[in-house]
């Protein structure tokens, strides 16, 4: 961050009152611009006994399958925005479960909050971010073409899970080595 987005002065970085942590502040409007975390919401969606899975038509991780998901907009509730990106990536119609995983990623300030779901309909097709939407059992997950560790956390504690109505939320973090 450079530049005030309140009045376009350059700001400043360092100690502010009453803080702990150092901020970046503009001087002229003596406002102080905090920085948060970004919440990325998506689903698990499923059908009888098998998942959907998008494979990435854009980078990072192209060409690399996940699970339609992406940034919550502001003014947003989360499953509003997981329905919103399971539309664009999959054209898939779902209802939302329950919440199922959150995972951390401390180092990039990002949470992703993973919804599980059901398809109402099996007329989903690729969006503008997708190059394929497919349905995959359990045992034909392709492990070695996941894109990001949060979604494999997902998809692990899924096929692991020995009861889906116990309405664990699985929490996980990425530690980066
Ligand atoms: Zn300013």
């Amino acid at each position: 961050m450079n530049f005030c987005s309140n009045c376009g002065q350059k700001i400043s970085f360092g100690k502010v009152p009453d803080d702990e942590k150092e901020r970046f502040y503009c001087e002229n409007c003596n406002i102080i611009h905090y920085q948060n975390p970004k919440i990325i919401v998506g689903t698990l969606p499923r059908w009888e006994d098998k998942i959907l899975l998008c494979k990435r038509a854009i980078e990072p991780r192209k060409n690399l399958w996940t699970l339609p998901a992406g940034f919550l907009e502001n003014n947003e509730r989360i499953e509003d925005g997981a329905i919103r990106e399971t539309t664009e990536e999959a054209n898939a119609e779902i209802k939302i479960v329950r919440l199922f995983s959150v995972y951390s990623l401390p180092h990039v300030s990002q949470i992703y909050c993973i919804f599980l779901a059901d398809l109402v309909n099996l007329n989903f097709h690729p969006g503008d971010e997708s190059l394929e939407v497919e349905l995959f059992k359990k045992e034909e997950i392709p492990w070695q073409k996941i894109a990001f560790n949060s979604i494999r956390f997902t998809l692990d504690k899924f096929v692991n899970a020995t009861d889906l109505t116990d309405h664990e939320v699985h929490l996980g973090t990425w530690n980066k080595k």
